[in-house]
C-alpha cells in the first residue's frame, strides 16, 4: 500500500471504529487479559489495571495513523519496553495482541460489512499495523530483557569482586590477610625456584605495641595500626607484596631480591614507620618496628622461609627492637 492508502485507510479505521468504540474494546480486551493467569502480576491490583487500562486507551488512539513517522516507530518501540518493564510475561505477550486484532475486527459496523471491497481493505489494513506492532514490540521487549539481563549480570559480577576482596584482604589495614599472604609466599616459592631468581621476606613486628593499646585504648591501637600499615607500603617497592600476618606483624614477599637487596627496603621501611609521631585526638604516639629477613633456599616450605624470618625477627627484639636482623 502506497502512502495515500495508508492514510486513507487509517482515517477509515479511527472513524468507523476505533474512536466510536474505544471503551468497548477496551473493557472487553482487559476482560480476556484478566482470565488469563500470567496476566495477574498486573490485573492483581487496581493501580495496575488503571494504568493498563490508560495504556491500551492512547495506544488504540494512536493505532494504525502516521504509520510511516519515526515517532510511529518509536512509539511501538517503546510499548514492549513498558510491557517488560510491568512484568508482562511473553509467553502470553503475542496472544494478547492477536485477540485485540480480533477485537478490532468484531467491532467493524455492519454498514462497513456490507461493502465487501471496503471491509477486506479495512481487515487487511488493520491485521497490517497489528503485525507491525508484534513485531517492533517484540523486539524491543527482548531488547529490554537483555538489558535487564546484562545489568543483573554485572551487579552479580560486582558481588563475587567484593566477596573476593574480602576473602584476601585484611578489613583493618586493607592489606593481604594471613591466608593470603600464605597462599602468595608458597606461589612465589614455586616462581623462585624455577626461575632461579632470589625471593626474600621480610617479618615486621611493631615494638612494645600492648603499651600503645593500654596507655591509649583499642581503638587508637587500631588507629595506629592502620597508620604503620600505610607508612609500609609507603616504604616499600611497587611490585612488593605486603600483608597483616598477626596482630601487629607484616610480611612482605620481596621477588627478585637477594638479603642485601631487602636489607635496603627494610631499613627504608623502619624508619618510615618510625621517624615521625602519629597524632590521634589530643594524644601523640610513638611507634616503632623491628624486621627479620630471611631468603628463600631450594628446599624451603612456606613454614620453614616465615620461622627464618621469625627467628631474626626475635633476635632484633632481644638486641633492644627498632632494628633489623637477618637470617643466621
Ligand atoms: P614486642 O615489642 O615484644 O612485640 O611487644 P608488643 O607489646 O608489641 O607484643 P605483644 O605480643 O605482647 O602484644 C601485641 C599486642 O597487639 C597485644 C594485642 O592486644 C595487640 N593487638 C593485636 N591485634 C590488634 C588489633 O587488631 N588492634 C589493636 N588495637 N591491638 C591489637
Ligand atoms: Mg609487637
Ligand atoms: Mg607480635
Amino acid at each position: 500500500l502506497d502512502g495515500e492508502s495508508n492514510r486513507r485507510l487509517g482515517l477509515f479505521m479511527h472513524q468507523q471504529v476505533i474512536v466510536p468504540r474505544t471503551s468497548e474494546i477496551v473493557d472487553h480486551f482487559m476482560r480476556s487479559l484478566r482470565r488469563l493467569d500470567e496476566f495477574t502480576v498486573v490485573t492483581a491490583n487496581d493501580a495496575g489495571l488503571q494504568r493498563l487500562t490508560g495504556l491500551l486507551q492512547r495506544y488504540l488512539l494512536g493505532l494504525g495513523t502516521h504509520v510511516e513517522s519515526f515517532e510511529y516507530f518509536e512509539q511501538r518501540l517503546l510499548i514492549g519496553h513498558i510491557h517488560h518493564r510491568m512484568g508482562i510475561p511473553q509467553p502470553v505477550y503475542q496472544t494478547s495482541f492477536r485477540a485485540l486484532q480480533c477485537e478490532l475486527i468484531r467491532n467493524i459496523p455492519s454498514a462497513v460489512r456490507e461493502d465487501r471491497a471496503g471491509y477486506d481493505a479495512l481487515v487487511d489494513y488493520m491485521l497490517k499495523v497489528i503485525a507491525l506492532d508484534v513485531s517492533l514490540a517484540v523486539e524491543s521487549y527482548c531488547k529490554s530483557r537483555t538489558c535487564g539481563l546484562e545489568h543483573t549480570i554485572e551487579t552479580q559480577r560486582g558481588a563475587t569482586e567484593r566477596f573476593r576482596h574480602m576473602a584476601v584482604t585484611d578489613y583493618l589495614t586493607e592489606l593481604h590477610n594471613h591466608a593470603y599472604s600464605r597462599h602468595l609466599l608458597a606461589e612465589k616459592l614455586g616462581e623462585s625456584r624455577s626461575s632461579r631468581k632470589p625471593l626474600c621476606v621480610i617479618m615486621a613486628d611493631l615494638d612494645q605495641f600492648k603499651q600503645i593499646n593500654d596507655t591509649h585504648g583499642h581503638l587508637v591501637g587500631d588507629h595506629v595500626l592502620r597508620i604503620a600499615a600505610a607508612r609500609m607500603v609507603a616504604a616499600a617497592r611497587s611490585g612488593d607484596e605486603i600483608g597483616r600476618y598477626g596482630g601487629e606483624e607484616f610480611l612482605f614477599l620481596l621477588t627478585n631480591t637477594d638479603l642485601a637487596a631487602a636489607a635496603v627496603v627494610a631499613e627504608r621501611i623502619r624508619k618510615r614507620v618510625g621517624n615521625d609521631a602519629i597524632r590521634h585526638d589530643d594524644a601523640t604516639i610513638r611507634t616503632t618496628v623491628s624486621l627479620g629477613i630471611a631468603e628463600a633456599r631450594d628446599a624451603d616450605t612456606v613454614d620453614d622461609l616465615i620461622a627464618r624470618a621469625d627467628a631474626a625477627l626475635y633476635a632484633a627484639k632481644l638486641a633492644g627492637r627498632k632494628r633489623i636482623m637477618l637470617e643466621k
